[in-house]
């Protein structure tokens, strides 16, 4: 099936995407990879007058040091996220995260701002930028925000962007080095797959072994990405060890609500997998933070 047909832009700054975009209203998208998109177009499932490509605006594209943040453009692909040497250096949960995105044609062409905007309830790069307490910058053209991670995400396919704003820039602390631990574990049906659960974590362990930080972001789990709060602050302070790395992974599970998913699995069966997921994630994170089973 075709797209019905529709008006192309291409512009080559925020402002003037923010401008198309504000002019035709609830008629315009925008079009970053086109992966999600694309498809729905084509099966008519949306219906778009005016589509706006953002994939010549270079200044929403790359990553960059910002003190000590990180800084990815919202028209970053996958691929240069995963491939990134300042990614894998200063935040290797993002790059590792990446890594688990459908094939190498979706990460040669999706983005991180598309996923996002997306919101698909069992999207990889939500957990991430939950775990990692990111921000997500948006601008109307005149203005940028920031929206905190935990706040971005407001129901399946829905997050709290506004009308006639672009998702510009998603910013993360670096997290790296000694003391610091990450991992990203996603169960999947079959190579190429969407999650049918998905956690990241993220740990720092102190000079005497406590746990100095805890992120951990669940997928596919509910109708939105979501932190697992009180596994994160069952660990804080703590010497964590295999009994607090199983009791956090249990109480991962009490922030979740699935539902049954005739692809996936049933809601009992999520759960019981995203406390086997979160223990895997949290105990490599460990491991690699220096800590000791
Ligand atoms: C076969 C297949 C497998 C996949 N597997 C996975 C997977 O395992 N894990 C996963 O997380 N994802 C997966 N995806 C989705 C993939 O990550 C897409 O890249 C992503 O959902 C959309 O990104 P995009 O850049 O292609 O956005 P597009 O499809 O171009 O846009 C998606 C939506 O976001 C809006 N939008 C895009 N960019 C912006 C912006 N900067 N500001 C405001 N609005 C914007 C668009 O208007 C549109 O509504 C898969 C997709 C396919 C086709």
């Amino acid at each position: 099936m075709y797209s019905a047909n529709f008006k192309y832009y291409s512009p080559r700054t925020v402002a003037e995407a923010v401008k198309l975009l504000q002019e035709h209203g609830e008629e315009a998208r925008i079009l970053a990879g086109g992966m999600s998109l694309i498809p729905m177009m084509k099966m008519r499932l949306v219906s778009v007058n005016h589509l706006i490509d953002i994939g010549k605006i270079d200044s929403m594209k790359g990553m960059a040091e910002n003190g000590s943040d990180i800084v990815i453009g919202g028209a970053t692909t996958h691929h240069a996220i995963e491939t990134s040497p300042l990614i894998q250096k200063e935040v290797p949960l993002m790059s590792e995260v990446a890594s688990w995105i459908g094939d190498p044609q979706v990460r040669n062409k999706g983005t991180i701002g598309g996923s996002l905007i997306h919101a698909d309830p069992s999207g990889d790069w939500g957990a991430c930028i939950i775990a990692l307490k990111g921000k997500i910058m948006v601008s109307n053209g005149e203005k940028e925000r920031a929206i905190d991670s935990d706040d971005f995400f407001v129901d399946m396919y829905e997050t709290s962007i506004k009308a006639g704003e672009i998702l510009t820039r998603v910013s993360v602390p670096a997290k790296s080095g000694k003391g610091h631990g990450f991992s990203y574990m996603n169960m999947e049906r079959k190579a190429g797959d969407f999650a049918t659960v998905g956690v990241a974590t993220q740990l720092e362990l102190d000079d005497k072994g406590n746990c100095s930080s805890a992120g951990i972001g669940l997928t596919a789990v509910g109708r939105t990405p979501m932190r697992a709060s009180e596994a994160e602050e069952f660990l804080l302070g703590k010497k964590v060890g295999i009994d607090g790395i199983n009791e956090a992974a249990k109480l991962a599970v009490k922030s979740t609500d699935p539902t049954d998913d005739p692809l996936r699995g049933s809601a009992e069966f999520k759960k019981a997998m995203c406390e086997v997921y979160t223990r895997r994630s949290l105990r490599t994170a460990f491991e690699r933070a220096g800590g000791a089973i």
